[in-house]
């Protein structure tokens, strides 16, 4: 036995003829996993959790999707997991607001065009679609066609803010990825759920806190209610107790847990547009700080960093319909690394004036809040990550045992198809051509890590 695992036990579920298979966790993974396993799977399954379902990492993200990867493996999952949610959008009427208005990537720095178009055309080589380049007298461009795929390259501060007049005049090209949104990932979820639930997934709102292994195969687990749960099949889908519940096992899972933040503000004065695509600031930068302020930073070393030069990636999105005031706004400028999940998670209160001046370079409007900013809603989560930021999906060493997770920033949108691969390993079905990227099994070559790691382009975002 590789795990605590009490013996004192209020109940034990004798071995049933039906196989019984335990999801641990029902954040997005789990659900997702519990929707695309109920389909077929010939036995019971039960969704864990001590909390609600889709209230812990899954209830913070900022819901966006993209199918531009810059890894061809990611593309490819992305790309299958949007034909999910293309699907299920148009079988429930569109339930989770699924929307396609892409993800424009804006840059004033002259020098960095040619560097955006290269690497471009060749997501678009690997799958990402067509690539369209429009002059700056080029008349062909349509910002808001939901059936366009690939992306487009605006060239000129004209052509841009013809389209989208609240940026800057700085701005010399941008880049609009157009599979590419969002939706609202709660009822997204909540889509999933039910569906599951009427496969006949049964919920049980309790802690796994041990699993028992003998002869190499999980036998049963260990709850918090007092209760043991005999199990055939274990999935770990424990988001940022992945590695955790990885140890119930006796199996070492190679994640990390960094904490990101982000702000919901309203935008009283219509600065950013309400019918925008998620707006990303392409270039690092300085923030001009005044006097007083440099020095406040420099009194704590936590805050000297914002001094210097930050990495791009500063983004905001209008959040709910027309009539709504609320945008969202991310900005990684600091790594934020975890050694043990704090949960509600530490809140740091300079985030919101930082991300409002990181954005600023790109919509000059928001100056307008830097003497009087609404008041910014704080909140964040982890990003648990593998050191490449590929996710974990498929078996485990003990028998029986799986893992999906280390979804990083990208779980929402990674859902379907990590849970559809998830199923073809449990389900003994075909596996896509990505499944090996995937797999712990990767690190068991010593090329890999190395290999992958000298590519360049694993992002977040
Ligand atoms: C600020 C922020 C912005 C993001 N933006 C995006 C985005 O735009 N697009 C996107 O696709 N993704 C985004 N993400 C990432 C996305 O939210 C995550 O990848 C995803 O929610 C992870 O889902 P999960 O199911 O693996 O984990 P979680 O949602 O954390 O679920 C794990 C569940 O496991 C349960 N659990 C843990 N241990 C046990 C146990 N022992 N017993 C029983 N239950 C247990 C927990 O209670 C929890 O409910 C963002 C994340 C953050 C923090």
């Amino acid at each position: 036995m590789n795990a605590p695992f009490s013996r004192e036990k209020k109940q034990d579920h004798t071995r049933k003829s039906k196989p019984t298979l335990i999801i641990c966790g029902a954040g997005i993974a789990g659900v997702s996993a519990a929707y695309f396993l109920s389909q077929e799977w010939r036995g019971e399954i039960y969704l864990v959790d001590g909390n609600s379902p889709l209230s812990f990492t899954s209830d913070r993200s900022s819901e966006c999707y993209r199918n531009w990867w810059s890894d061809p493996a990611m593309l490819a999952l992305m790309n299958r997991s949007i034909d999910w949610m293309e699907e299920l959008a148009k079988q429930t009427a569109n339930a989770f607001h699924l929307n396609r208005r892409g993800y424009l990537y804006v840059t004033a720095r002259p020098e960095s065009i040619d560097q955006m178009i290269g690497e471009a055309e060749t997501i678009a080589e690997q799958g990402g679609g067509e690539l369209r380049i429009h002059e700056p007298t080029g008349k062909s461009y349509q910002p808001t066609d939901p059936n366009l795929d690939g992306a487009d390259v605006l060239i000129g501060s004209q052509l841009i803010r013809r389209h989208f007049p609240y940026l800057t005049a700085e701005a010399v090209a941008a880049l609009h990825v157009r599979r590419a949104g969002w939706l609202s990932a709660q009822q997204f979820g909540m889509v999933l759920l039910q569906k599951a639930q009427q496969n006949g997934v049964c919920f049980r709102r309790t802690r796994v806190l041990g699993a028992e292994v003998a002869s190499g195969k999980v036998r049963k687990v260990r709850l918090s209610d007092g209760s043991d749960l005999h199990c055939d099949v274990f999935i770990n889908a424990a988001g940022p107790y992945l590695a955790e519940v990885g140890k119930f096992l006796g199996v070492d899972l190679p994640v990390l847990n960094d904490l990101h933040l982000k702000i919901s503000l309203r935008d009283p004065l219509g600065v950013v547009g309400r019918e925008a695509p998620l707006l990303i600031w392409n270039d690092p930068q300085e923030i001009e700080w005044s006097e007083e302020e440099k020095e406040f930073l420099m009194s704590a070393p936590e805050n000297q960093a914002l001094l210097s030069a930050l990495p791009p990636g500063a983004h905001v999105r209008p959040e709910g319909g027309r009539a709504s005031q609320m945008v969202l706004m991310l900005w990684d400028y600091q790594a934020r690394p975890f050694v043990s999940v704090v949960w509600p998670p530490p809140l740091d209160e300079l985030f919101a004036e930082v991300v409002l001046r990181g954005l600023t370079p790109m919509l000059p409007g928001l100056r307008a809040y830097q003497e009087r900013m609404p008041r910014p809603q704080l909140d964040g989560g982890y990003y648990t990550h593998t050191v490449e930021n590929r996710p974990l999906i498929g078996p485990l060493p003990i028998e029986g045992t799986y893992v999906i997770g280390a979804l990083s920033g990208f779980g929402i949108m990674a859902a379907c198809a990590a849970a559809e691969l998830l199923a073809a390993y449990i389900l003994e079905k075909p596996l896509p051509f990505y499944a090996a990227d995937f797999a712990l099994e990767r690190y068991q070559d010593p090329a890999y890590l190395p290999r992958i790691l000298s590519q360049a382009g694993f992002g977040q975002l």
